[in-house]
């Protein structure tokens, strides 16, 4: 299914502004987005939904090379731009599955060399903390990011987005993912564990784990499984594994700002959407005195938008990047760019 972001703006002629497109593909969702100066003119994507079982990243590559082409041409028609119009191409270098970079990275390649573009490859984590800033306000928050294949807490620090807390294991949505798998429920897990979760309030202990600033979800997630195949109800399984887990984001996310003595909290990425975790987090906020949001969903979800506006504001800070330095890196870490756009 193709969705419309409802976000999208009517573009200016002011001809001195850059035009930037984006395409996001770093796991089960493609994405084009088209930015011009601070304004989202088009947030187009499509998700894939396995049929069953976890994600393949072949097939989910076959699926972004699938719609590409009408995503973008959809995001252009949203957009009211053609695509010589468009001043800079960006696209997901990654973290991410191999086969969908791949497959993203060739077609942005491809536009870039037919219509001599400029291209540059952009961090996924760092557009989700970019576009996060630019549309909430925040201005040097504490990000808490939380997906289906990352979950970090990044700040600021000595020109780089540094790493405070990450899991040392699986990403926190596929853990709620996996655990809704073997309740039957299909992908994705995460708002539907949410409602089950609403239904209870039967607390069962499970493994609370916190390493150092890291954190760890695996042996939290067997430890559900295992009670839901000894028959616990289900409700109190998903009501104990959401205050399990988001209790320990928000006790790692608590220490990261109190260490970089930061007060702004922004909240990113598909499993933002959970109240539960804004609720727990909106009142560590306001024990600390610092401000907590949440950009909209369509744009804390994999999105191109947010890669569109990184590789706008890379470009206008001087950044180019040759067609031969466009290799894909799964293991792209947040730490490695250095954030010259940011004056502080
Ligand atoms: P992303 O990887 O950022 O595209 O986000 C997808 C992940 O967000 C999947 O693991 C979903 O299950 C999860 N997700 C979406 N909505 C919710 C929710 N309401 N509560 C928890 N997780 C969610
Ligand atoms: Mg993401």
């Amino acid at each position: 299914m193709v969705s419309k972001d409802s976000n999208s703006f009517s573009h200016n002629s002011d001809s001195s502004s850059i035009i930037s497109i984006g395409f996001e593909g770093t796991a089960h969702t493609l994405g084009v987005g088209i930015v011009r100066d601070n304004e989202v003119l088009a947030n187009v994507y499509d998700t894939y939904i396995p049929p069953e079982g976890g994600i393949h990243p072949r097939k989910a590559s076959e699926h972004h090379g699938d719609v590409v082409r009408e995503i973008l041409d959809q995001a252009l028609n949203n957009a009211d731009i053609r695509i010589e119009d468009i001043d800079v191409i960006s696209f997901s270098k990654g973290p991410g599955l191999g086969p969908c970079l791949r497959m993203v990275a060739t077609a942005a390649r491809s536009l870039s060399n037919y219509y001599e573009i400029p291209i540059i490859g952009v961090n996924h984590c760092l557009a989700h903390i970019e576009i996060g800033r630019l549309v909430t306000g925040l201005t040097d928050p504490v990000t808490t990011y939380v997906s289906g294949g990352n979950t970090q807490i990044i700040a600021y620090e000595g020109k780089k987005y540094r790493i405070f807390g990450e899991t040392l294991d699986m990403g926190i949505g596929n853990a709620i993912d996996s655990l809704a798998r073997e309740m039957g429920l299909p992908f994705p897990g995460g708002p539907k564990i949410e409602k089950l979760a609403e239904s209870s309030n039967n607390y069962i202990k499970l493994p609370y784990s916190v390493k150092g600033m890291d954190l760890s979800f695996s042996g939290t997630m067997t430890k559900a499984i295992n009670m839901l195949e000894d028959g616990s109800p289900k409700e109190d399984i998903a009501y104990s594994f959401q205050e399990t887990i988001f209790s320990a984001l928000t006790e790692v996310t608590e220490r990261a700002l109190s260490h970089t003595e930061k007060d702004e909290i922004l909240l990113t990425g598909g499993v933002a959407a959970n109240k539960r975790l804004r609720n727990m987090l909106e009142i560590m906020a306001e024990d600390q005195n610092a401000d907590f949001k949440v950009p909209p969903s369509s744009l804390c979800i994999d999105n191109g938008a947010m890669i569109a506006h990184l590789g706008k504001i890379m470009y206008e800070s001087g950044v180019r990047h040759d067609l031969m330095d466009t290799q894909v890196r799964q293991k792209y870490r947040t730490d490695e760019v250095d954030v010259i756009w940011r004056k502080d």
